[in-house]
């Protein structure tokens, strides 16, 4: 026999027909404010937020080898699930971590140990022998500094040339080439052993435009 589904509650309303719809994927939808539909809470009662109420992890066998994991690498329960996520996503990558040289700006991005570096020839990169791999954004994260950082423009202002408001050093920034992406420089990452080789290719950025036409594979570099 078919188990009957539970009734709504009284009160609750049937869902509409874009939610019923199969095609609809919550993700996908934007949060829309319901006006009218949610009743207002009872006076001196909290209305129950759903992000407070985030369930445990159930390992149930698992649960010891979770803690023993913790413990080694001594990280919170949210730095270990990002690692593994991490690792998971990034396969047959690692982890560079770096910043700028008083300190004050640190990063860690997910990349090749090989990494592919463009030495280009523009009116900038040349004053500040900026070299640098480029990484889709998601595999870059700032873990501190935002507030010491500087950003100059020019030209078509699209690269956003980020530095220590500190020291001065260019950690990474934005390329123009790859502005959805970063360019990091591999002399900024930690001496950690990380990187085992380095390859440069050089760009002629003096005729970018030029460059960018003929260049097979910059433009996918920041999409991941
Ligand atoms: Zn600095």
């Amino acid at each position: 026999m078919v188990k009957a589904r539970k009734a709504p509650g009284k009160g609750a309303k049937a869902p509409s027909a874009a939610e019923k719809s199969p095609g609809s994927k919550s993700l996908a939808v934007t949060p829309k404010k319901r006006r009218g539909r949610k009743p207002a809470p009872l006076p001196g009662k909290e209305e129950p937020r759903e992000s407070e109420e985030e369930p445990l992890l159930e390992l149930g066998a698992q649960r010891q080898r979770w803690l023993s994991f913790l413990k080694q690498r001594s990280l919170s329960a949210e730095e270990a699930a990002k690692l593994l996520l991490d690792s998971f996503e990034y396969k047959g990558l690692v982890k560079h971590t770096g910043g700028c040289h008083c300190g004050a700006v640190r990063f860690e991005v997910w990349a090749s140990t090989d990494l592919h570096v463009f030495d280009c020839n523009c009116s900038i990169c040349v004053k500040k022998q900026n070299r640098h791999f480029i990484v889709p954004a998601a595999r870059f994260k700032l873990l501190k500094g935002s507030d010491n950082l500087t950003t100059y423009t020019f030209n078509t202002h699209k690269a956003k040339h980020t530095f220590c408001k500190t020291c001065g050093v260019q950690s990474f920034y934005r390329p123009r080439s790859n502005p959805d992406g970063y360019g990091v420089a591999p002399h900024c990452l930690d001496d950690d052993g990380t990187v085992l080789s380095i390859n440069v290719e050089q760009i002629n950025g003096k005729e970018w435009e030029k460059a960018m036409k003929e260049h097979k594979t910059i433009r996918g570099m920041s999409k991941s």
